[in-house]
């Protein structure tokens, strides 16, 4: 290797790590572009290291000009707008992706990413975004799901330019499943489960492999006709001892009697999911579809399926899972937890589902920023609940009225404090404001204020500054402003019920203010946190959102 490549090596590594270039991955480029190098590192070192020196020693745009035009591609994928990398072999205009959630539970957080990333791919290269319903399993799509998902969605902003279903599309599947029976590449398999089950791990095929055509054919039409669940399956026949396990003769296609939500009992023979996803993709002419790292395995079969129905796969990205910490996603775990009584339902404020986010105050806004904060790329990543939070509270903070709620109230009177009414802008530097009526000489203070403040003077905010000994006395209309001051409401107040993130509910009790506020606004207690209101009437109710 000649010193002008080895100077281009460490020049391009030094523009990547803010104009210093590393040895030792210098080395490891070169080592990469010719292997030979390794033989000969003793002898190259010191001129590596003159080199590096050398490049080191330069500023940025010295650097960036010695490294010419075209003379330098970064390592990682190029950041397209929005912080997208590229998708590969994308054209304007071209581009079609899909998001093709199962109608088997409420969309949660992982969902909205899917959605929300092939929905922006499709939007930067001007291209169509399909949202898609893979209900093949009658005995778990629900009306209700469908719904939600189309909610949910349209909650988070996204637009689909088309919708489309996969019980929609049955005549094409039978005649695709027919295609294959006939072209030998697939054929009706009456073995049980079991059998199936044992035979692939161990690599055989059964007696229904090598049947003629005539067979299957028959056998698929009694499929159709009066089999009885579990009787048959359509396999692919691929190869039984392929070293991914997924190619061993898997089965694509199933009988379920139970009635569909949109079919009813017009089929009962359903395509399985590898079969199912990948016609869609090419009978929507998906291009692109970025989804999650766990299909990884099934690409290698959903190709076979495509290729030997003479459809090209579209491109797929593969990004990480990703968790937030101590989330419930598992739809069987909901589903049961519902039933128990454990959860309050698919809002619960435990729950990831956008549902319980919107339910707790989130914003779509926020919600987006931080799915796109977690990046298109491989790595799988576990969040803590509060950096969604601070997502939120950047987007709510400077829209929220501000209001005074006790959530642990203990009634206190302050000898001397002079009724009457205080005004406030109900936001700091508000116009709009809200009247404070103070009629007796009791106010609620949160218990832990109340205690900690024996023998203290200290404020009342907006309203005066009192001593809070044995009694506690009024002693000013001004709040210092080196007191301690804390948040209070006036007997009666109104009583309000606040939902917290664990589920649990709180009494407390809030400035009559609250009345007017409206249903789906988020607010901010003073020294309490932000909530959403979920309800009005006699009670109010709340949903915590977080401090
Ligand atoms: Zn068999």
């Amino acid at each position: 290797m000649d010193e002008k490549t080895i100077r281009k090596i460490a020049l391009a590594n030094a523009v990547d790590h803010g104009g210093k270039a590393e040895t030792n991955s210098v080395l490891g480029k070169m080592i990469a572009a010719d292997p030979s190098v390794r033989a000969r590192i003793r002898e190259l070192m010191p001129e590596i290291q003159r080199i590096v020196a050398e490049v080191n020693s330069m500023d940025a745009e010295g650097q960036t000009s010695s490294l010419g035009p075209g003379g330098h591609k970064k390592a990682e994928p190029k950041e397209e707008e929005g912080g997208l990398p590229e998708l590969p072999g994308a054209r304007k205009g071209k581009v079609v992706t899909a998001f093709p959630p199962e109608p088997s539970k409420y969309p949660h957080l992982g969902h909205a990413k899917s959605a929300l990333v092939n929905y922006e791919y499709a939007k930067l290269y001007k291209g169509k975004f399909v949202l898609r319903f893979e209900d093949s399993n009658p005995d778990i799509a629900k009306k209700e799901y469908y719904d939600a998902i189309l909610k949910g969605l349209a909650w988070l902003g996204i637009k689909w330019d088309a919708l489309d279903y996969l019980s929609d599309h049955m005549e094409e599947y039978y005649r695709a499943i027919e295609k294959l029976i006939k072209n030998r590449d697939a054929y009706v398999c009456t073995c049980d489960q079991e059998t199936v089950k044992k035979m692939r791990s161990e690599g055989f095929g059964c007696e229904h492999r090598v049947s003629s055509v005539q067979t299957s054919m028959d056998l698929w039409k009694r499929m159709l006709g009066d089999m009885k669940q579990g009787g048959a399956t359509v396999r692919m026949k691929i190869d039984m001892s392929h070293a991914n396990t997924t190619l061993r003769d898997p089965s694509i296609a199933r009988i379920i009697d139970k009635p569909h939500p949109r079919t009813k009992k017009k089929y009962r023979v359903w395509p399985m999911y590898d079969l199912g996803t990948s016609m869609l993709d090419a009978w929507e002419k998906v291009t692109h579809r970025v989804r999650t790292k766990e299909f990884e395995l099934r690409k290698e079969l959903q190709d076979h399926i495509l290729s030997a129905l003479g459809f090209k796969p579209p491109y797929i990205t593969e990004i990480g899972r990703f968790e937030v910490k101590d989330a419930v996603t598992q739809g069987r775990e909901i589903r049961e937890g519902i039933e128990r009584g454990i959860f309050l339902g698919w809002d619960d404020p435990r729950l990831l589902t956008l549902a319980a986010l919107r339910r707790r105050g989130f914003t779509p806004e926020a919600i987006k920023n931080f799915l796109m904060s977690t990046g298109v790329t491989k790595n799988e990543s576990v969040y803590e609940w509060q950096v969604i939070e601070s997502f939120n509270r950047k987007a709510i903070d400077p829209v929220s009225e501000r209001y005074f709620a006790v959530m642990e109230p203990v009634k206190c009177k302050i000898e001397g404090l002079p009724t009457g009414k205080i005004s406030l802008p109900v936001m700091p530097g508000s116009k709009k404001t809200r009247e404070i009526a103070v009629r007796t000489d009791e106010v609620f203070l949160e218990k832990g204020d109340a205690e900690g403040m024996k023998d203290m003077r200290a404020g009342l905010m907006f309203l005066c500054t009192a001593n809070f000994g044995e009694v506690k006395r009024f002693v000013s209309k001004e709040v210092a402003q080196e007191t301690l001051k804390v948040h209070w409401v006036p007997a009666p107040g109104v009583r309000i019920r606040i939902v917290m993130p664990d589920g649990t509910t709180k009494s407390g009790v809030a400035e009559p203010a609250v009345r007017k506020l409206k249903v789906g606004q988020s607010v901010q207690f003073y020294r309490v946190g932000f909530c959403r209101v979920d309800k009005l009437g006699k009670e109010p109710v709340l949903y915590f959102s977080h401090k």
